[in-house]
C-alpha cells in the first residue's frame, strides 16, 4: 500500500489572499507529490513499506531518503489540515487554555512562534508541541519534524506547523516572510489544532 496525495479540504483558491492560488497548486500538485512519490520509490519492496508516516518518522529517520520525503509528507498534511478559509483569530477549546499556561498569554505565544519561523535559517518549520501536559515551540531544519528523535523534545506532539520553504510564499511575498507568517495566523484553523490535543 503506497503512499497517496491527499486532497486540500478547501479548494486551491480558498486561502486567498492569504496564500494565493498559484502557490497553493504548485506546492500541493507538485511538491507535496514529490515528496510522496520519492517516498514510495524509497521503501517499495523494503521492510519499511506498509508501516505508518507517524511510525517512518519516529523510527526510522536515520534513512535519509525516508526523513526528506516522509518527513515532507507528514509535515505538507499537517499543514493543509490547520489552514481554513474560515481560520483565524483567537484560539479556542484546550488550545487557548494551554496557550495561556504555557507561554501566559496569545500575543506571547505569537511573538514566540513568530520569532522561531522567522529565525529558521533557510528552508524548514516551526512548530507548536503539545508535550505531555504542556505546549512546546519548536523549529525543524528540511523536512525534519518533532516526530523525529533529538531535534525537539523527543515527546512532542505536532499540533501546528508553519512551513518557511521560499516555495510556500515566494511568489506572493518574495522575500518577506514576516508577512506570509503575519498571514499564516489569519487562516490559522484552531479547531484542527485543537483536535490534535491527544
Ligand atoms: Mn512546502
Amino acid at each position: 500500500m503506497s503512499f497517496t496525495l491527499p486532497d486540500l479540504p478547501y479548494a486551491h483558491n480558498a486561502l486567498e489572499p492569504h496564500i494565493d492560488s498559484t502557490t497553493m497548486e504548485i506546492h500541493h500538485k507538485r511538491h507535496h507529490n514529490l515528496y510522496i512519490t520519492n517516498l514510495n520509490n524509497a521503501i517499495e519492496s523494503s521492510s519499511l513499506e506498509g508501516l505508518s508516516i507517524e511510525d517512518l518518522c519516529k523510527n526510522h529517520s536515520d534513512n535519509i531518503a525516508v526523513r526528506n520525503n516522509g518527513g515532507g509528507h507528514y509535515n505538507h498534511s499537517l499543514f493543509w489540515e490547520i489552514l481554513s478559509p474560515n481560520g483565524g483569530g483567537d484560539p479556542t477549546g484546550k488550545v487557548k487554555d494551554m496557550i495561556n499556561s504555557s507561554f501566559g498569554d496569545f500575543n506571547n505565544f505569537k511573538e514566540k512562534f513568530k520569532t522561531a519561523a522567522m529565525t529558521r535559517f533557510g528552508s524548514g518549520w516551526a512548530w507548536l508541541c503539545q508535550v505531555d501536559d504542556h505546549l512546546e515551540i519548536c523549529s525543524t531544519a528540511n523536512q525534519d519534524n518533532p516526530l523525529m528523535p533529538g531535534i525537539c523534545n523527543d515527546s512532542s506532539n505536532p499540533l501546528m506547523g508553519i512551513d518557511v520553504w521560499e516555495h510556500a510564499y515566494y511568489l506572493n511575498y518574495q522575500n518577506k516572510r514576516v508577512e506570509y507568517i503575519d498571514a499564516f495566523f489569519n487562516i490559522l484553523n484552531w479547531e484542527e489544532v485543537n483536535n490534535r490535543l491527544k
